[in-house]
C-alpha cells in the first residue's frame, strides 16, 4: 500500500543552527526548489510535518503536460518538461519519464470547439499541438473505435510515476548536500528588524536568510496564524490504480468522463475528473465571492458537499503559540478516504469509452486534497509584509508537470536573481489589490 498515513521515515537529518533557506513542504514544489537552490551552492533545509510527497505530488496522475495550459504558466511548463527530462538522469532511481503525449478527446462538435479555442495559444508558443480526426483518434487508441469526434493531441507531452519522482529527486538533492527532515512541522517564522530570521520547528529553532511556503493545501493555515490572508480551498480527488491491462493507448488521455494514463507496471492510473469535490466548511465562505468565477467554470467539475468532518472544517485553529502543538503535527499526512462515487464512475467511464479496460480490477485506490486558487493558478512571489518570506503554493491541481519549473522560478526569486518569466498573474497582491478573478483552463 503506497498511499497510506504513514510510511517509514526516510530522511531523518538533524536540524542546523542556520542555514541559507528553509523550506516548508517536501511536495515536487518544496523538493525542486531545494534541488535549484543546491546546485547553486546555497544551503537548503527542506521539512515536512509528514513526508517527502506524503500528499498531492505521490497521490496525482503523473500527467507532464503542457496542452491545455493557463497562457501564464506554459512558458514556464516548457522549460519544466525539458526539466524533468534532465532530471530523469540526474536522479539515480527510475522515475518513469515517458514522452508519449496527452489527447484530449472529443465526442461532439462542443468539445471540439472548446480544443480549437486553445489552438492559438499553442500556436503563439510554437507547441507541437494538433488537431486530430475521429479516425486519427482510433489511430492511437486501441478501443471502440468510431466514437470520437476528433481530437487535440500534444505529442511532446510527457508522463512520470509519481510517487518514485519527488522522492528520486529528494535523495538527489540530500547527494548534493541539501538537507531534509520529515515529521518537522514548521509552526512559525521568526522576525527581528522586520524581516525574516528563521523558522520555529516542533523540534527547534533554525535561522535562515529565506524561508519559503510551499505547503500545498496547509499554506493558508500557515499564513493564517502570521495574519497573512490566502484565498485557497481545498478539493478532493479520487484516483484508481488497475492491475497488468491490455495497452489501448501508451499516453495519457482524457474524455469528459475519465482520463486514463498508462503506467510502467503496465496497468493503468484512472480517475473520473467530474468527481472532484469541496466540503463545505468556513473557508468556502471567507473565500465564496472570489471563488465565484472559478466554480462557475467548474460547475461540472467541482462538486460541493457537506459531511465529514464539518466541526473541524467550521472552527478551523487558525492562530496558535509557538510552544504549542499545531494542526500540522496532528496531521502529519492528508490521507482523505477514496469517493466511492467517484470509483463508481471510473468503473462506468471505462466501460462505456474504453471497454477493453472495463472489467479490470482496481489494485489499489486513494485521494487527495488539491490545493485551489480562485483563478486555478498558484501564486508565486515574495510576501511584502513579511520580507525574507516566499510562497509557492495553489498549484490547483496542475502542479506535478510543472513543479521543476516552478522550482526554478522559486530560486531565482530567492536569490534575486531577475525573472526569466513573466510572473504578474502568480502575485499574490491580486487577491487584494481588486483584480477579477479569471480562471486558467481548469484542475
Ligand atoms: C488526485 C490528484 C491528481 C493530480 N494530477 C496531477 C497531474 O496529473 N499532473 C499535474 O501536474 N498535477 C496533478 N495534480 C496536482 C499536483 O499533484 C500538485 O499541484 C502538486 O503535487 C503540488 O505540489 P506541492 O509541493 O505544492 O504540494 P504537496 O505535494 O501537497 O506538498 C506540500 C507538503 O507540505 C507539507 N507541509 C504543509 N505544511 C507544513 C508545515 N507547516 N510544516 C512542514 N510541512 C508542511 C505537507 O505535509 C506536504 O507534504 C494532482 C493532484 C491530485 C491530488
Amino acid at each position: 500500500m503506497i498511499y497510506s498515513n504513514l510510511s517509514p521515515i526516510q530522511f531523518n537529518d538533524p536540524l542546523p543552527d542556520s542555514v541559507d533557506v528553509v523550506i516548508i513542504g517536501a511536495g515536487v514544489i518544496g523538493i525542486s526548489t531545494a534541488w535549484f537552490l543546491a546546485k547553486r551552492g546555497i544551503s537548503v533545509l527542506v521539512c515536512d510535518k509528514g513526508r517527502v510527497a506524503g500528499e498531492q505530488s505521490s497521490r496525482n496522475w503523473g500527467w507532464i503536460r503542457q496542452q491545455a495550459r493557463d497562457p501564464a504558466e506554459l512558458p514556464i511548463m516548457m522549460d519544466s518538461i525539458n526539466t524533468w527530462q534532465s532530471l530523469s538522469k540526474e536522479c539515480d532511481d527510475d522515475i518513469g519519464f515517458t514522452r508519449k503525449g496527452v489527447l484530449y478527446a472529443a465526442k461532439n462538435d462542443r468539445e471540439m470547439a472548446a480544443h480549437e479555442r486553445w489552438m492559438d495559444i499553442a500556436t503563439q508558443h510554437q507547441l507541437d499541438t494538433w488537431l486530430l480526426s475521429g479516425a486519427e483518434v482510433d489511430e492511437l487508441i486501441k478501443d471502440k473505435p468510431g466514437q470520437w469526434k476528433g481530437g487535440m493531441f500534444t505529442p511532446s507531452d510527457a508522463r512520470a510515476e509519481p510517487f518514485k519522482a519527488v522522492p528520486a529527486l529528494a535523495r538527489a538533492l540530500r547527494n548534493r548536500g541539501g538537507l531534509i527532515r520529515e515529521n518537522c512541522a514548521v509552526r512559525s517564522i521568526d522576525m527581528q528588524g522586520g524581516r525574516v530570521t528563521g523558522v520555529i520547528t516542533e523540534h527547534g529553532s533554525v535561522k535562515a536568510q529565506s524561508v519559503v511556503c510551499a505547503g500545498g493545501v496547509w499554506s493558508t493555515l500557515f499564513l493564517a496564524n502570521l495574519g497573512i490572508n490566502l484565498p485557497q480551498i481545498a478539493v478532493r480527488a479520487t484516483v484508481a490504480r488497475t492491475a497488468p491491462a491490455p495497452d489501448i493507448y501508451q499516453g495519457n488521455v482524457a474524455v469528459s468522463e475519465i482520463a486514463i494514463r498508462r503506467r510502467q507496471d503496465g496497468g493503468y492510473t484512472v480517475a473520473a475528473s467530474p468527481q472532484n469535490e469541496h466540503f463545505i466548511g468556513a473557508d468556502s465562505f471567507r473565500y465564496f465571492f472570489k471563488f465565484v468565477p472559478a466554480l462557475y467554470q467548474s460547475v461540472r467539475f467541482i462538486k460541493l458537499r457537506f459531511g465529514g468532518d464539518v466541526i473541524d472544517r467550521m472552527l478551523p485553529t487558525r492562530r496558535w503559540r509557538d510552544d504549542e502543538t499545531t494542526p500540522f503535527e496532528q496531521h502529519r499526512v492528508l490521507n482523505p478516504a477514496p469517493s466511492q462515487k467517484a470509483l463508481n464512475s471510473m468503473r462506468q467511464g471505462l466501460k462505456m469509452r474504453f471497454p477493453t479496460l472495463g472489467e479490470i480490477p482496481f489494485e489499489e485506490v486513494w485521494a487527495g486534497m488539491i490545493d485551489v486558487t480562485p483563478d486555478v493558478v498558484p501564486v508565486m512571489d515574495q510576501i511584502e509584509s513579511h520580507p525574507g518570506l516566499l510562497l509557492a503554493t495553489g498549484f490547483s491541481g496542475h502542479g506535478f508537470g510543472i513543479g521543476p519549473g516552478a522550482g526554478k522560478v522559486m530560486a531565482d526569486m530567492v536569490m534575486g536573481n531577475p525573472a526569466v518569466h513573466d510572473l504578474t498573474r502568480f502575485r499574490m497582491s491580486r487577491f487584494s489589490d481588486g483584480s477579477p478573478m479569471v480562471p486558467g483552463p481548469g484542475l
